[in-house]
C-alpha cells in the first residue's frame, strides 16, 4: 500500500491511500483531478472517501468526488455542513449508525472506525483505519486534543498545526491577531499536543508517523519532523503535494 499525498494544509486535503487494486480517499479539499492523475486516471478501483469535517480545506471539493459515483462518507454533521458544496443526486453517507453512534465500516477491504475530534466545526471526526496491508491506520487532523489512544498502530497521519512560541511571537509582532491566536488554540493541534498524543500511545508498531495540516504561518516543519524523530525514534515525514510513500504493516 502506497500514501499519497495530494495537498496538506489549510489550501486543501487529500490523501490517497492505495494498492493496485484498492484505494481509499481521505479528505476532499483539492481539486479532483490531481487525485485523478494519482490513481493514473483508475477511478474505479477507488472504494470510498472519508471526510472529516466540513470546511472548505477538507469538503470544498466533495461535488467533483459524488459526481464520479464514488460513495463519500461523513457524519451528519459535516453533511449538513457541507450542503453549500452539494449539487448531485448522488449523496454523502452518513458514518452514524441506526442508533445514533458512529458505526465501524467495511470500505472495500478497508475496516473503517470513525471517533469524535475537537474543533470548530459541527460534528468533526478522525478515523482509525485497518488494512491487511497497512495494519492499523490512525488519521487525526484539524483537532485541538486527541482524547482516545488507540491499539494496534503501525501507519499514522497526525496533525501538528503549530509552535506555541512561534504562534506567540507571531501575535507580538503584529502577524496574528490576538483573536485569531484563540481560534488556533481551540481548533488545531499544537506540536506540544500532538508529541503528547504520540506518546500516549504505543508505537512499537509504528512504521511511520506523518505530520499533516502544518501551518504556514505558525509551524516549523523541519523543526518539528526533527522533534518528533527525536522523541519517538520513528521515521518521521512532513506531508506536502507530491510525497509518496510506502506505508505497510510491515517495515518495507
Ligand atoms: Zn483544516
Ligand atoms: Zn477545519
Amino acid at each position: 500500500m502506497r500514501l499519497d499525498v495530494i495537498g496538506s494544509g489549510s489550501e486543501g486535503n487529500a490523501y490517497v491511500l492505495h494498492n493496485e487494486r484498492e484505494a481509499l480517499l481521505l479528505e476532499a479539499g483539492m481539486p479532483f483531478k490531481k487525485t485523478l492523475k494519482v490513481l493514473g486516471g483508475n477511478v474505479g478501483k477507488v472504494v470510498g472517501c472519508l471526510v472529516t469535517h466540513e470546511h472548505g480545506d477538507h469538503a470544498g471539493h466533495i461535488n467533483e468526488v459524488l459526481s464520479y459515483t464514488i460513495p463519500v462518507y461523513a457524519s451528519e454533521g459535516t453533511i449538513e455542513g457541507a450542503r453549500k458544496y452539494i449539487k448531485t443526486d448522488f449523496q454523502p453517507k452518513a458514518l452514524q449508525g441506526s442508533d445514533g453512534d458512529f458505526a465501524r465500516l467495511l470500505i472495500g477491504n478497508f475496516t473503517v472506525i470513525p471517533f469524535a475530534t475537537k474543533h470548530d466545526s459541527a460534528q468533526p471526526v478522525g478515523f482509525y483505519i485497518w488494512h491487511e496491508e497497512t495494519g492499523g491506520v490512525l488519521f487525526a487532523t484539524d483537532t485541538f486534543y486527541l482524547p482516545y489512544t488507540f491499539a494496534g498502530l503501525n501507519n499514522i497521519l497526525i496533525e501538528c498545526n503549530y509552535d506555541e512560541g512561534i504562534l506567540q511571537d507571531n501575535v507580538e509582532r503584529g502577524e496574528v491577531l490576538p483573536a485569531l491566536r484563540e481560534r488556533v488554540r481551540r481548533s488545531h493541534l499544537s506540536y506540544t499536543t500532538c508529541l503528547d498524543a504520540l506518546k500516549a500511545n504505543d508505537l512499537r508498531g509504528v512504521n511511520n508517523i506523518v505530520l499533516i495540516h502544518i501551518s504556514a504561518t505558525n509551524g516549523d516543519p523541519l523543526g518539528f519532523r526533527e522533534g518528533i524523530r527525536a522523541a519517538t525514534g520513528k521515521r518521521v515525514h512532513v506531508a506536502k503535494e507530491n510525497l509518496s510513500i510506502h506505508f505497510n504493516k510491515t517495515p518495507f
